[in-house]
């Protein structure tokens, strides 16, 4: 299938990918309750060959997250990771936080304050491993004024 979103111009196999369902499940587990509410369906999750970068944007885009709104193409929530990363599934510290970073888009479309406290309490919750590659116990986030 090819979509566009926003100019930005994607190819992607519409195919349940089991390994990445699973991941996001996992990290799913790290967001709170009040964060779940706002998930009206459980993300599809694709790897995407992007065709077309955006104008005066990044050449490379990591992820995208698109809801049916956006492109009436998709049925639901759907999460593009660049098909570029899949040899690398295996390394949490990329494929993770790139999934981790994509789910905080439930929170806001934007990368604002909802969005980075959201990132950042389920990134602690899971002891920090998708960032680190390892749990870090007993830290603590502190607001900066
Ligand atoms: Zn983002």
């Amino acid at each position: 299938m090819e979509i566009s979103l926003k100019g930005v111009r994607f190819i992607f196999d519409d195919v349940p990918e089991p390994r990445l369902d699973a991941k996001c499940t996992s990290l799913l587990a790290g967001f709170d309750e009040e964060f779940r509410k706002k998930i009206t369906a459980f993300p599809q999750i694709r790897w995407a060959e992007i065709i077309t970068p955006p104008n005066g944007g990044p050449l490379f885009i990591v992820g995208r997250f698109a809801l049916p709104d956006e492109c009436p193409q998709l049925s639901g929530p759907y999460i593009f990771l660049n098909k570029t990363l899949e040899p690398f599934f295996n390394y949490p510290t990329i494929i993770d936080t790139a999934l981790l970073h994509e789910l905080s888009h439930f929170a806001s479309d934007r990368h604002d304050a909802h969005f980075m406290e959201s990132f950042l309490r389920a990134a602690d919750a899971l002891a920090w491993c998708p960032l680190i590659g390892k749990p870090v116990h007993n830290f603590t986030i502190v607001s900066r004024q």
